[in-house]
């Protein structure tokens, strides 16, 4: 099975499955966009900015060689979602830190906020 691009539905689907997270986190405090672009290496992205509350959820136009999978549209969501609610202490913890190891301690949390609800709902 082969990569490619993701279409229009799938985006959607992104969109939707981060809306749903968005409300389950209660992340109503932000300006939101959503973009269907390419990013390299990379699914998904998010960028934002914790001072003006804007941000950006952004599904990758190319998967590259990954095969695009349901479950990797929704995982990805979910992941990106995760980094907007970890957004303000990411923020002010690279004022203090390398941000490389910031990245790393929230992958870590969301690794393990991913699992927590994986246990809750099956
Ligand atoms: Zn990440």
């Amino acid at each position: 099975m082969s990569g490619g691009r993701t279409n229009k539905i799938q985006f959607a689907r992104f969109r939707a499955a981060a809306e749903h997270w968005i409300e389950v986190f209660g992340l109503f405090d932000w300006d939101l966009e959503f973009l269907h672009e390419k990013l390299e290496n990379k699914y998904a992205s998010v960028h934002y900015d914790y001072a003006t509350r804007k941000a950006s959820l952004v599904l990758s136009t190319s998967f590259g060689k990954w095969p695009i999978t349901e479950e990797r549209i929704q995982d990805s969501a979910l992941h990106e979602v995760l980094h907007l609610l970890l957004a303000d202490l990411s923020g002010f913890a690279e004022a203090a830190a390398a941000e490389r190891r910031v990245t790393e301690a929230e992958h870590i949390i969301i690794n393990r906020i991913k699992a927590a609800l994986n246990r809750a709902h099956g």
